[in-house]
């Protein structure tokens, strides 16, 4: 069981994580649905506190917002993508701000960076996820200060116990996207980030059947901001999509446990394999933020990156000989899929034979005789 501490959102009487999942969100008025139901609204009969949803949130928003809100430990706010939450902390940042990115991170948030830049809205600067002693000064002078729990793709560990401790330019925003690690393995906003993001898309939903975000926050006016800033864009999550995902949550501890021991024995075998010339993932001590890792994460996660001996078309060779494994984008869903990142646009500089695994939850020795018979096979012909 993973210890937590619900931080006051704990009306449903979990004391554990496991059971706010299970709990969450639910209307215990006498007669009422067990289940949030779908609302499919628009607009309401005027008097009521809601008026037209794309300002005044359904219960079925209300309660993903809940259920994300007591595991990262503030109020939250819900969103069409991660991509729509994500764009609504950009849309706090005034004019001619400046915005520290890692290195290493979701591609979607370097073109989003790189749009504002080029619109003359902010200026972006760059940091290696390690540079911690960067980052701390960073923290003086940045309007935004963006890291990911765990990077994406070469999944380094930032040190955002001393990044968020460092004294931060006033106004300034430290945001965490915190899809990698979950929650379950990461609060950021107890380290002290000011608003941890989730692509609910990701491990919320984790049946790879719907788009959602979620931003959650202490600060009060930077909630009624994000949620302003979502009303304003009209980013709002649709009600087919929050449904799946408060259906997706209650699963999400079974989920990423199983996924993630999958993960550790897949990536230790992997990185004894002739066909592998490298092997990523934080739970392993060869990795180069293992220590971070073990610090800052409460499980090491279910994405694997490794690199095929030989160059693209070998590790292409691998994902076309894969047949339990799907050939697809994304992560975070109960089946496993693998993608080679060089070929995302944006991520062309990544090493060329690099595959990102994202291990679900079907059977280890299936997983790994799926991955080793690919592996040979794509030898054996190339
Ligand atoms: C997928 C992803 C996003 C974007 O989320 P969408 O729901 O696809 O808009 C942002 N950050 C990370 C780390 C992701 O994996």
């Amino acid at each position: 069981m993973t210890s937590w501490d619900s931080a006051g959102h704990d009306p449903g009487g979990a004391g554990s994580v496991e059971s706010w999942l299970v709990t969450a969100g639910r209307d215990r008025r006498f007669g009422a649905p067990l289940n949030v139901p779908p609302w499919p609204a628009s607009n309401f009969i005027l008097g009521d506190r809601r008026t037209y949803s794309r300002n005044d949130a359904t219960p079925g928003w209300e309660a993903l917002e809940e259920i994300v809100g007591g595991l990262e430990g503030g109020a939250s706010v819900a969103f069409a993508s991660g991509m729509a939450a994500i764009a609504a902390i950009f849309d706090q940042l005034p004019a001619g701000s400046l915005v520290v990115l890692p290195d290493d991170g979701y591609q979607g948030v370097g073109g989003l960076a790189q749009a504002g830049e080029s619109h003359g809205r902010w200026t972006v600067r760059r940091l290696a996820v390690t540079d911690t002693a960067g980052w701390v000064e960073a923290c003086g002078v940045a309007d935004l200060i963006w890291l990911e729990s765990v990077s994406n793709p070469l999944l380094a560990v930032p040190d955002l116990d001393t990044i968020c401790a460092a004294a931060r330019k006033r106004g300034a925003i430290l945001g965490v996207d915190n899809t990698f690690a979950t929650p379950l393995n990461q609060r950021p906003l107890a380290l002290g980030a000011d608003v941890a993001v989730q692509s609910v898309t990701k491990f919320i939903g984790g049946h790879s059947d719907l788009l959602g975000g979620v931003v959650t926050a202490r600060e009060p006016r930077l909630v009624a901001a994000l949620r302003q800033a979502r009303g304003l864009a009209g980013a709002t999550p649709g009600t087919l999509e929050t449904f799946l995902a408060v259906r997706g949550a209650r699963t999400l501890a079974l989920r990423l446990d199983r996924a993630q021991r999958n993960a550790l024995a897949l990536a230790e075998r992997l990185a004894h394999h002739p066909r592998v010339a490298l092997t990523r993932y934080p739970g392993l001590p060869s990795h180069p933020t293992h220590e971070a890792a073990r610090r800052l994460l409460e499980g090491f996660g279910t994405i694997i990156s490794f690199d095929v001996c030989g160059d693209a078309s070998a590790a292409d060779a691998v994902c076309d000989g894969l047949r339990l494994i799907q050939h697809a984008t994304s992560l975070g869903a109960v089946e496993s899929t693998i993608e080679r990142r060089a070929r995302v646009p944006g991520q062309e500089h990544l090493p060329p034979s690099l595959l990102r695994l994202s291990v679900g939850i079907e059977a280890l020795e299936d997983l790994w005789a799926d991955l080793d018979r690919a592996l040979r096979d794509a030898a054996a012909r190339g």
